[in-house]
């Protein structure tokens, strides 16, 4: 057992036994050496469930939104994006900072669940796409943390950061004319099977009534075609404008393996360009620059 996961299953019991909270969630073993899956707990005695490995790769904020409605206090494990995702619900005030108790880990990034089922047992695992890009390894809100803060990264994700380009994938597609453009994007979402699996993961996907739940017709189809689909990609991604955290969880569950996060960083690069550098769900004093008013934005359009 990891010193880590020893750390979480004596937090979790202290919580739970001296009623701080109400349950706590943490990651599990799934059915597959190479899963994880959220866990939630509500009994000291069930603690040792509580895992800790580089599978652990779920965002767990999202969870606290089927307990928007209730009372008392839960308690969440956090790496860096879970600790984002809390602050996204917090302003967006879906969640109260003082429901949550927060157990932040340091992630030193997370391997590739797909690859390693492929791989086996042993092999030498690649980083999960998600961790890619990620340059907060320690969370950035927590009431307590487990071990020592984390270099700002492990030497595997620092080197592939520092290599890359968050947005090289973007400037492809814009490099493209326009009729390409559509093409790409037409052939991607013409495979979505309207699953809502991309939704139901995101922690800025939040609205208490989404409208693709709504039955009146008129906005929108429920079928599953090409142009319906393309609507739906596009209104989620315009819904999450300024707001995505970039956790990368919708494209990490896509059973399409449609590429959200080209989207998602288009928008981000857009935004960044217009109304300067913004990470979302970093600070929870700074609101996302869509939800302000400034005399200085940008007015091309009027
Ligand atoms: S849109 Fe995707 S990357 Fe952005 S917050 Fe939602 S799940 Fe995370
Ligand atoms: S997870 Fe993928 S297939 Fe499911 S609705 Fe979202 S884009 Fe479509």
């Amino acid at each position: 057992m990891s010193d880590i996961t020893a750390k979480m299953r004596a937090t979790a019991r202290e919580l739970l036994e001296k009623g701080e909270v109400k349950y706590v969630i943490g990651w599990e073993k799934g059915t597959f050496w190479y899963q994880s899956t959220p866990v939630f707990v509500d009994k000291p005695e069930e603690t040792d469930k509580l895992v800790w490995d580089e599978f652990c790769l779920n965002n767990l904020a999202v969870y606290l939104l089927d307990d928007r409605q209730g009372e008392g206090k839960i308690g969440l494990f956090v790496k860096g994006c879970d600790s984002r995702g809390v602050v996204r619900l917090i302003q967006d005030k879906q969640f109260p900072r003082e429901r949550v108790y927060l157990i932040g880990i340091p992630c030193p990034g997370l391997k590739d669940v797909k690859e390693a089922a492929a791989l086996g047992q042993g092999a030498d695992v690649p980083l999960a796409e998600k961790c890619r890009y990620c340059d907060h390894k320690n969370p950035v809100m927590y009431d307590v943390l487990i071990g020592e803060g984390a270099p700002e990264a492990a030497a595997e994700v620092a080197a592939t950061a520092a290599a890359g380009d968050r947005f090289a994938e973007v400037k492809e597609i814009e490099a493209m004319d326009p009729d390409e453009r559509y093409a790409y994007w037409t052939a991607q979402y013409d495979r979505c099977i309207r699953c809502f699996a991309c939704r139901n993961i995101c922690p800025a996907c939040n609205c208490r009534e989404c409208i693709f739940d709504q039955t009146a017709v008129g906005w929108l189809s429920k079928e599953v075609t090409g142009a319906g689909n393309q609507f739906y990609g596009l209104v989620r991604a315009f819904h999450v404008a300024g707001r995505c955290i970039e956790c990368g969880e919708c494209e990490r569950v896509c059973p399409m393996d449609i590429p959200m996060m080209k989207l998602n960083r288009k928008i981000i690069k857009d935004i960044n360009e217009l109304f300067g550098e913004n990470e979302a769900g970093v600070d929870l004093e700074k609101l996302p620059p869509l939800g302000l008013y400034s005399p200085d934005d940008p007015e091309e359009f009027m």
